[in-house]
């Protein structure tokens, strides 16, 4: 609200460790003065959503990035130093489409024991994640573009994808383009993951290689994702969440790992342009894993959330 000069951003705390975490970035941005005034909705959405299994709800997170048309959804992936894991190198961006795919929601029973399940593809959501792909590249100082796919299976969908992919490459001959059978792919990352950059795929490749590559750099607890449409940088909504889901089995237990959650809210302040705290934060949260005193369970120590926000604030 420009009264008070501050930016009002909604915040959805969610299911499970949602609160939890979401109340470790209130209380850094509170230490370092962020400019945010929180709006806060308590509508089991947004931090992680649980979707019930097999009871016909559609998916909230599905529905609040087809509502807001939010179609790319980014993935940075990267090391964390002082963290060590088998990889001291990570630096992969997913950027997966995120408004159709096997994810349309559209599955129905043909006959009883038979169910059916489209995945679509149109050549103009197709497009528009490739360009953002391509362009996200160019601007940010990356070299290759990797499409990951099952063409050889999916001739007609995958088809599709790869075609429009290719055809948006021609525009970028400064970026390397290639294209990865999504097999593949697993195992190129998992032998060697400085062999990828860029990598854009279908939706529901996306979700599956984003949770390897967290994987690749310590797990999901330390892993952001980013979901911007382009074109709408200014005055558009974008959506900062962590890749990981409600975590149930740690839930209110004082147990989760804040920064997933945390390196989310640091893309949004970037977005926002406040690049002293996106320095600030973001410089906390790494030397205090590099320290190493404090960690939670999931990185192998035994540090409480709360204690591991403290001691991020404590840096800042
Ligand atoms: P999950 O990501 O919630 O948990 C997988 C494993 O990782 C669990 O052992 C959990 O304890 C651990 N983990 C996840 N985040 C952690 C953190 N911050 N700190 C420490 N450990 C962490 O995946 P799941 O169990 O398959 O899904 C649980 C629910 O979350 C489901 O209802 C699912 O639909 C939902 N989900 C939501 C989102 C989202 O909102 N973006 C993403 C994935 C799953």
């Amino acid at each position: 609200s420009s009264e008070s000069n501050l930016i009002r951003a909604t915040l959805f705390p969610g299911d499970g460790i949602g609160a939890e975490i979401a109340e470790s970035v209130k209380q850094v941005f509170r230490t370092d003065d962020v400019p945010i005034e929180w709006e806060e909705h308590y509508v089991d959405l947004k931090g992680p959503m649980a979707t019930p299994i097999g009871k016909g709800h559609r998916s909230l997170n599905l529905t609040l990035r087809k509502e807001l048309n939010l179609y790319a959804n980014v993935r940075p992936c990267y090391s964390l130093p002082g963290y060590k894991t088998k990889y001291d190198d990570v630096n992969l961006i997913t950027i997966c489409e995120n408004t159709e795919g096997e994810y349309s929601g559209l599955e129905h029973q043909v006959v009883r024991g038979v169910v059916e399940s489209l995945k679509i593809i149109t050549r103009q959501a197709s497009l528009r994640v490739a360009e953002y792909a391509l362009y996200y590249a160019k601007t940010h100082g990356r070299e290759r573009v990797s499409a990951i796919h099952k063409a050889n299976i999916m001739q007609k969908t995958d088809g599709l994808f790869l075609k429009c992919c290719r055809e948006v490459a021609e525009k970028y001959p400064e970026i390397v383009y290639e294209e990865v059978v999504i097999d593949n792919c697993c195992m190129m990352l998992v032998k060697n993951p400085a062999l990828f950059d860029v990598l854009v795929m279908p939706n529901l490749y996306g979700d599956i290689i984003s949770d390897l590559c967290a994987g690749l750099i310590g797990g999901l607890g330390l892993t952001p994702r980013y979901i911007q449409p382009i074109g709408l940088l200014k005055g558009g909504v974008a959506l900062a969440e962590a890749v990981h889901g409600s975590a149930p089995d740690i839930a209110r237990k004082n147990l989760a790992n804040p920064t997933a959650l945390l390196l989310s809210a640091i893309t949004m302040l970037r977005h926002l342009e406040l690049h002293d705290k996106v320095d600030r934060i973001q410089d906390s949260i790494l030397k205090m894993i590099a320290e190493g005193k404090y960690r939670t369970a999931d990185l192998g120590g035994k540090s409480m959330t709360t204690d591991f926000s403290k001691a991020i604030c404590d840096h800042i």
